[in-house]
């Protein structure tokens, strides 16, 4: 059996930390067992749904790397299909129509309430009312088994039993014949040949009902697995408040996907006590009976600490890649004239996320230094100057232009001079980033290249001259 998953969410909103989380099981899940992973858009709630949100999730998923092998399918695309089966249930039985009004229905469940009876259909129009009120349209209803039990093994929970009784005969489609959610759940995941739904445990009360749907189309079931919620710190359900963010907000905020994903990987999953996971580990790892029952807690600094392992360890080419959207934020041209990777490799030690490595990336892609004014009256009073004349010197002469060569210059001077290395590196590094802060001062003037260096060093001289 070829395995399949799908992502189904609804564009009613950003695809948040638990979205994705589901996304990602269910990615996982299907690479894993070498299936396939569609991706389904639930978007028959018109007015909630937007068609910015759609884009923000497709937007989403690619960021995080989550490819889909068939859809994105969108409901709304799919009414002539959902009507055919309607037809075909109400031909077989299987559903019948109900004319009951709104006010009969709601006085009825008044009724229940008060007589404290769980308040459900009472199935008048389910064998055929007496006489059909003119000039209603009516719903279509799902003919619910009337006993018995609905059992299914959820695999990540176990056993979990409804009792028919329980469950009322479900509203299939609406009066203008729109259908339902449950209704349209289940005709996709039939047509779409889904083997496996991964999804979070808000839906298993859902779960009995298609199942039930599912049996009366002739359909076996797929296997369930319902993923626990994620908390906040507080043990509340997790929102904003606990700071976690849509996915795009978090790629605006400078994370890598590897580090959101081996983060969402450990929401609710482990393997032994280990914590790094690579995408192919998680592959090759990853399985639903390791899935947790218990919810898990969601841990801003956890995820702050994997961005910075992943900022640090992955190849630097690939994170140049991801830092170039942000300096183009800040205005800068990643491509205008430093080795944009070697900038990763100096600045990947002492960033926690791609904005703060843009920021302290930005000396080296502009021409208009911001002088910190402080910096400049304590590194570049007469004796500073003096230090960086002799930089000019011996910079304009030096016949290799690499870190040690530099590194040596530096040295030699300060010997020469007298200078502690300090006094010769803070006030070359006010010349060239305009801060008392800037990864080591020969790297960064190797990036830098002689000729920038140089009429830094010229307009530092200038500059603290005037001052
Ligand atoms: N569209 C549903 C949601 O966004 C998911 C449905 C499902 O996974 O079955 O909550």
């Amino acid at each position: 059996m070829t395995v399949v998953t799908r992502f189904a969410p609804s564009p009613t909103g950003h695809l948040h930390i638990g979205g994705a989380r589901t996304a990602l099981f269910s990615w996982l899940y299907a690479r894993r067992q070498g299936g396939r992973f569609i991706l389904r858009v639930e978007d028959t709630d018109r007015e909630r749904s937007t068609d910015e949100y759609v884009q923000a999730i497709l937007e989403g998923m690619a960021w995080l790397g989550l490819e889909h092998d068939e859809g994105p399918y969108y409901q709304t695309q799919r009414f002539d299909r959902y009507g055919e089966v309607i037809t075909r249930m109400l031909a077989e039985g299987t559903a019948y129509h109900c004319y009951c009004s709104r006010e009969r229905l709601e006085t009825l469940r008044a009724d229940q309430m008060a007589a404290k009876e769980k308040p459900r259909y009472d199935g008048l129009c389910r064998d055929g009312r007496a006489s059909i009120p003119e000039g209603v349209n009516p719903v279509v209803r799902f003919r619910n088994p009337a006993d018995g039990q609905v059992v299914f093994e959820d695999l990540v929970r176990g056993s979990i039993a409804f009792e028919n009784a329980e469950l009322d005969d479900l509203i299939i489609a609406r009066s203008d014949g729109t259908p339902t959610y449950n209704f349209t759940v289940v005709v996709d995941d039939a047509d779409m040949g889904v083997t496996h739904v991964i999804r979070g445990d808000d839906h298993i009360n859902n779960t009995p009902r298609q199942i039930n749907l599912l049996r009366a189309l002739g359909v076996t079931p797929p296997a369930y697995a319902h993923v626990p919620m994620i908390l906040g710190a507080d043990g509340q359900r997790l929102s904003k408040r606990h700071g976690a963010v849509s996915v795009l907000q978090y790629r605006d905020e400078g994370y890598l996907p590897e580090a959101l994903l081996n983060y969402l990987v450990r929401l609710g999953w482990s393997h032994g006590d280990q914590e790094i996971f690579s995408r192919q580990e998680m592959i090759d790892l990853f399985d639903l009976t390791s899935v947790h029952r218990a919810p898990s807690t969601f841990n801003p600094d956890k995820l702050l600490w994997l961005n910075q392992h992943y900022l640090k360890t992955a190849d630097p080419a690939y994170v140049a890649s991801h830092l170039s959207p942000h300096l183009k934020r800040l205005g800068l041209d990643p491509a205008g004239g430093v080795d944009l990777v070697g900038v990763v490799v100096a600045l990947r030690e002492r960033s926690k996320t791609l904005v703060e490595m843009a920021e302290a990336a930005q000396f080296f892609f502009t021409d208009h230094l911001a002088y910190d004014e402080k910096a400049v009256a304590k590194h570049l009073g007469l004796e500073g100057r003096r230090s960086l004349q002799a930089m000019t010197e011996a910079l304009a002469t030096l016949s290799e232009w690499t870190a040690p060569t530099l590194h040596d210059v530096v040295e030699r001077i300060a010997a020469e001079g007298g200078w502690k290395m300090g006094q010769v590196a803070q006030p070359l590094r006010v010349a060239i980033s305009g801060t008392a802060v800037s990864p080591p001062i020969d790297q960064t003037l190797a990036l830098l290249g002689r000729e920038k260096s140089l009429s830094r060093i010229a307009a530092a001289l200038r500059h603290s001259d005037l001052g």
